[in-house]
């Protein structure tokens, strides 16, 4: 068939990745504003009140820590606050409110394994 297929194919992937990225993105953000309507902005764990700027330390923890559970009651959700929140996580070592770009999770140094690294020396001895 065609002979750039495989440029198309790379294209289409990099456009799928891009959508799937920003639909996390949209869920996340009206999952968020969802649970701020439900419930007072007010940090289930340690009790402090959240408002204006502030508002944004304010985050929406999965109490079943699946964040595609959404229900609509939002009988999955709770307010925490970052430190809270923080606090629920570092218990199971669980990046949900982290997203995928999790820090110093993933990303493995580039392979420091050099295949001909020892050839040079291998052929000067060789002589
Ligand atoms: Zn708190
Ligand atoms: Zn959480």
């Amino acid at each position: 068939m065609s002979q750039d297929g495989t440029q198309t194919e790379t294209e289409r992937q990099k456009k799928i990745i891009a959508d799937v990225r920003r639909n996390k993105e949209l869920r996340e953000k009206t999952y968020r504003e969802r649970a701020l309507k439900l419930f007072p902005h007010v940090c289930a764990k340690c009790g402090r009140e959240f408002s204006g700027k502030k508002l944004k330390e304010l985050t929406v923890h999965h109490r079943d820590h699946d964040h595609d559970n959404n229900p609509a009651d939002g009988s999955n959700w709770e307010l925490l606050c970052i430190y809270c929140h923080d606090n629920e996580h570092s218990r199971n070592l669980d990046a949900e409110w982290y997203g995928s770009e999790a820090p110093g999770g993933g990303h493995e140094p580039a392979s420091s394994h050099k295949p001909f690294g020892g050839l040079a020396t291998l052929l000067k001895n060789k002589k």
